[in-house]
């Protein structure tokens, strides 16, 4: 999918001017469920029939139907979301929503290719995520087939989580050590 003359003029506008394009990405033709129409159908995480990523992109481009040519990703024309979230590079597509009124925080959605969960933990994506975060936007992973809302939690839940995990690994420890009664049994007969 990507930005042509059906995409509305101002979306064709600012991915002009921010001289973005989809370039080898196809990534909007695999994480998204299309129910219609019939013939591009897909599950969400599962490419479209038509889709050679890395390739020629859409095998039907000339053709393909109006849902993927209107589709734009808020990275093509968002100047907010710097080079580094071209989905190429971060293996997530964007969309930005005000849920569920106008009035609610703006929304960031992370659609993850499946083929690379959990990389919007990484650097550069995660600190511009907290910051997103700080500054008063909603963040949401949608990653295989889970949903899930970025928090950030203070230093006390921080160091709380910290002890927890120490008492869970004492714990552990406790259960794997040997007991005296086992040690012995263990210990082999002397040979004389
Ligand atoms: S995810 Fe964005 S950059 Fe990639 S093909 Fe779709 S619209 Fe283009
Ligand atoms: S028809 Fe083409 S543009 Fe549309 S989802 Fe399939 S591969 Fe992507």
């Amino acid at each position: 999918m990507s930005s042509t003359p059906d995409t509305p003029a101002w979306i064709r506008h600012r991915a002009a001017e921010l001289n973005r394009n989809c370039g080898p990405c196809s990534l909007c033709c695999r994480v998204f469920t299309i129910t219609k129409p019939a013939s591009i159908a897909h599950p969400r995480d599962v490419w479209c029939r038509f889709a050679e990523p890395g390739g020629v992109g859409c095998r039907q481009y000339r053709r393909r139907p109006k849902v993927c040519r209107e589709f734009a990703c808020q990275w093509l024309f968002d100047g907010d979301f710097a080079s580094y979230w071209n989905p190429s590079e971060s293996k997530m597509v964007i969309r930005r929503a005000n849920y569920p009124t106008d009035a609610d925080p703006m929304t960031t959605i992370l659609h993850v290719d499946p083929d690379f969960a959990g990389i919007w933990r990484e650097p550069p994506w995660y600190p511009d995520l907290c910051e997103r975060i700080g500054r008063g936007e909603r963040v949401w992973i949608v990653e295989r087939g889970q949903h899930y809302e970025l928090v950030q939690v203070g230093p006390e839940f921080q160091a709380a989580m910290q002890a927890l995990a120490k008492l869970v690994d004492a714990e552990i420890a406790a259960s794997l050590a040997p007991s005296a009664e086992a040690a012995e049994a263990k210990t082999p007969p002397a040979i004389s």
